[in-house]
């Protein structure tokens, strides 16, 4: 993820920081200075840090449960909206998304219990309201921002722990993607009156509602086009019609081929028919910059690009090209040479297609040779 800083690992899970929570902290210290000095801004600090702890502890109840499932977790990355921890699956099975869901707030419940009873052993309930010592006041504060943190998380939207609640209780009585409709479709809902309380009350809630509208629909379009992908092969949606660029071409004859065709990746291939690598714009941009027109495609091309079979499953492909990060995928017929060329984009434009016509079986996009 771009404008995050790693700060650390643990458990091979990189502990990352977004730029934004850096500011949000600038932001707490200048508004806690203008109401008390240099004093009040350095406890006001310390509190949001301290509370970030406890969402960093809360994101990593929900990595140790995924990983209970086999599910790796390559990084969590603090936002000044909480934590999110990026799995490399969600458990596909209801039962185990809850776990895994629900395993976060758990964490925060403890740490309120246990910040409660520390605070009952002290000074005794019936007197938190008026604490003299500004460390309770501090663990005070704490116990109620994690309180705060399970009702907010339990917001049956997404992204909240809530929404995927909701959608794994959904899921045990409908499929996964009926599930996760209606799950986004409340969601959604949700945001539009979260976002009316915000026009009358605190505009912070307009903010939250428009995050909270997105990432619905984005959890809606992610399952669609895993959906749209399911039964279909690689080549129902592979690009067929492309230009090659030989092994002894240069960045100037690829440079020539940008303007002449719409393509943006240009696969090098040698006189055998074998992928040797892919040619991105911006690395030929970048190699005509650096060296000139004259130099080699082969010294500029992305090497180790993921090649599939024509009568793979597209989805597996799909996931191939997610979890390579590569521009593209070649498509390779049994004796490796490449007759085709698949991308998010023409995956996505097929999406587009199926999705106005969802019955179709004849159309372009969905042609096999019968057998
Ligand atoms: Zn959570």
């Amino acid at each position: 993820m771009p404008w995050s800083l790693t700060v650390g690992h643990v458990y091979g899970t990189a502990v990352r920081i977004h730029v934004t929570f850096l500011l949000f902290l600038v932001w707490i210290w200048v508004a806690y200075y203008r109401q008390g000095g240099t004093g009040a801004a350095w406890e006001g600090v310390a509190f949001v840090a301290l509370l970030f702890f406890c969402v960093l502890l809360h994101e990593f109840g929900h990595i140790f449960a995924a990983r209970r499932y086999g599910v790796k977790t390559p990084e969590v990355t603090l936002w000044p909206f909480g934590g999110i921890a990026r799995l490399e699956r969600i458990p596909e099975k209801p039962s185990e998304e809850l776990v895994v869901a629900i395993a976060g707030p758990l964490v925060n419940v403890a740490i309120a219990v246990l910040l409660l009873l520390y605070l009952g052993g002290n000074v005794g309930v019936e007197h938190i309201e008026n604490i003299e010592n500004p460390q309770m006041g501090l663990v005070a504060k704490l116990a109620a921002a994690n309180i705060f943190l399970v009702v907010f998380n339990l917001i049956p939207a997404f992204p909240m722990d809530g929404g995927r609640v909701l959608r794994a209780l959904l899921a045990l009585k409908m499929s996964h993607a009926q599930a996760t409709q209606t799950a986004a479709s409340i969601g959604q809902g949700l945001a539009v009156m979260l976002g009316i309380l915000g026009i009358f009350g605190n505009p912070m809630l307009i903010i939250i509602a428009v995050f909270v509208f997105l990432a619905a629909t984005g959890e809606a379009g992610q399952v669609q086009m895993k959906q749209a992908a399911q039964g279909l092969l690689v080549q129902d949606a592979m690009i067929t019609h492309f230009e090659t660029l030989g092994p002894q071409a240069s960045v100037g004859d690829a440079a020539e081929a940008l303007i002449r065709t719409t393509q943006k990746e240009f696969p090098i291939v040698d006189g055998a028919g074998h992928l040797r690598g892919v040619l991105t714009r911006d690395a030929m941009i970048h190699a005509l910059q650096a060296k000139g027109p004259a130099s080699s495609v082969i010294e500029a091309m992305q090497g180790d690009v993921p090649t599939v079979g024509a009568r793979a499953p597209l989805d597996r492909a799909l996931k191939q090209i997610t979890e390579s990060g590569a521009p593209v995928v070649g498509v390779v017929d049994p004796s490796g040479k490449l007759i085709g060329l698949l991308s998010a984009e023409n995956v996505g434009e097929m999406m587009m297609l199926r999705a106005a016509q969802p019955d179709a079986r004849f159309g372009p996009w969905a042609k096999r040779p019968a057998g």
